[in-house]
């Protein structure tokens, strides 16, 4: 199954930009060679192909409304590519650096104007300056000649609409790249550290890196031949509901943003952010009546109140003052490696921190009922066996062992916190048969099928899911 969300897209707009064939042909072509237009690849799952018509005629659409903007822009086809070649190798052992942009390119007839346009999956997605300027720059400097203006252009998937959100001159670029982007630059290829993270998922290093934990987390399931996976209990818990709500959003991060979501999550979700704005650089213990956060202020009276007690029960349980450090949010994603099923498990704690030397896991639950208990801890939060695993095999790296994981429960009228021991071998044997059991099928899994059912009504990638829409359409008319 392709697995590069962009792909038939992009490969659709080639067609249309430089083969001159129609836009209907080309969407026909897309949906009936599913994306692969005759290549030898992989084809593309049914939901995806959806979602590369829409993005491909929202696309047009707004590139002929640029084309009214500004009449004589052509595309490029070849990419724009600074290249610095050295005689020797250098203190790098390198010889040739090279920069480039992924988006797609145009300019004017005279290329005096040229023009990179940006693409992401969604709505159109502000990028920082150093961003832009580094695909300005690319632009300016990656061809033949120079142009005397660049534009960069944003293009979000699901609207038609772009804007310039950068123009420049060839001589301000030169000028901004050189203070701002050249540093840059040279600190990315001078860097050698290792942040275990999302991306081991695609590094060619992760075999033999020193920094990842790796240890053989799930001795139970069968090894099945594929590419690498990173799971998380997310991914697990979308694969089990529905495998093409797995495939759609989490592999290919497709997302109808459109759609709201229920009040229990964005009660949950505004606790957290309060959470973790408070314990973030505050040494203090959180207090009953300290002031919440931005989106408890947001939430409707009635859940904003349910927000507020839950923050109050929090105050018995904060973990502060006896903290020695925190994980920040960008490596809050703790992974470990599974090396004979090429699987990375990842986690992102609520709060990871260190006491007395030792990393403290932490999972707050917020709910307005207790957890229900004819079932086992584990089994009912599987975050905590994830947790369990990943803490086993001694990550956070360099972890001197002796970690614990807790799980703070708050509720409107109560509240607890429970320990999970990771190195009691009961507790690993149990929290394997739990993540096991989930992992298999994801791994034996490669048409990703859709289950429809009642989580379709607010599935975040049903806009693209026929099955999931007959699904509801179906059992609409036979509730009404
Ligand atoms: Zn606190």
């Amino acid at each position: 199954m392709n697995e590069f969300t962009l792909g038939p897209l992009m490969d659709a707009l080639n067609l249309a930009e430089f083969t001159n064939r129609a836009d209907a042909d080309v969407v026909d072509s897309l949906a009936r060679t599913r994306g692969t237009f005759g290549a030898d690849r992989p084809p593309a799952h049914d939901g995806l192909i959806r979602w590369s018509i829409d993005a491909f005629r929202n696309y047009r659409t707004a590139w002929r409304a640029r084309q009214a903007a500004v009449p004589n822009l052509v595309p490029v086809r070849a990419p724009w590519k600074i290249t610095h070649r050295n005689d020797a190798v250098d203190q790098r052992g390198v010889s040739r650096y090279e920069q480039t942009c992924w988006g797609r390119r145009y300019q004017s007839v005279d290329d005096s104007v040229r023009e990179m346009w940006l693409l992401s999956l969604a709505a159109p997605v502000e990028r920082l300056e150093i961003v832009t300027l580094a695909a300005a720059n690319v632009a300016a400097f990656g061809g033949e000649g120079v142009p005397e203006k660049v534009r960069v252009v944003l293009f979000g998937a699901t609207s038609p609409i772009v804007e310039p959100v950068v123009e420049l001159t060839a001589a301000q670029i030169r000028d901004q790249a050189q203070e701002k982007v050249a540093p840059k630059l040279v600190e990315i290829v001078d860097g050698t550290a290792r942040h275990p993270g999302r991306d081991c998922g695609s590094c060619p290093d992760v075999p033999a890196c020193p920094a990842l934990a790796a240890a053989d987390l799930l001795p139970g399931v069968p090894t099945v031949p594929g590419p690498r996976r990173t799971l998380s209990v997310t991914d697990l818990r979308y694969h089990r509901s529905c495998p093409a709500k797995y495939h759609l959003r989490r592999q290919l991060k497709l997302r109808d943003t459109g759609l709201v979501e229920s009040r229990p999550v964005l009660v949950g979700r505004a606790v957290d952010s309060t959470l973790r704005e408070r314990h973030t650089g505050g040494a203090r213990r959180c207090r009953p009546g300290d002031a919440p956060g931005g989106e408890v202020v947001a939430l409707p009276e009635d859940d904003r109140r349910t927000a507020l007690e839950m923050l109050a029960r929090h105050a018995a349980l904060c973990p502060f003052p006896d903290v020695d450090e925190v994980r920040n949010d960008r490596h809050r994603f703790v992974v470990a490696y599974d090396k004979r099923l090429d699987v990375v498990v990842g986690g992102t704690p609520d709060l990871l921190y260190q006491q007395a030397g030792r990393w403290v896991w932490r999972e707050t639950k917020t709910s307005r009922r207790r957890l229900r208990r004819d079932r086992s801890l584990l089994r009912e939060v599987p975050q905590l066996a994830l947790a369990v695993l990943i803490l086993s095999a001694r990550a956070p790296e360099g972890s001197p062992g002796g970690s614990r994981i807790e799980l703070e429960q708050l509720r409107p009228d109560g509240c607890a916190l429970e320990e999970v021991d990771p190195t009691d071998p009961a507790r690993v044997a149990e929290a394997r048969e739990v993540i096991g059991e989930l992992v298999e099928p994801v791994l034996r899994d490669t048409t990703f099928a859709p289950s429809p059912g009642d989580g379709c009504a607010e599935c975040e990638v049903r806009r693209w899911c026929a099955p999931g829409i007959e699904y509801l359409t179906a059992n609409r008319r036979s509730a009404s």
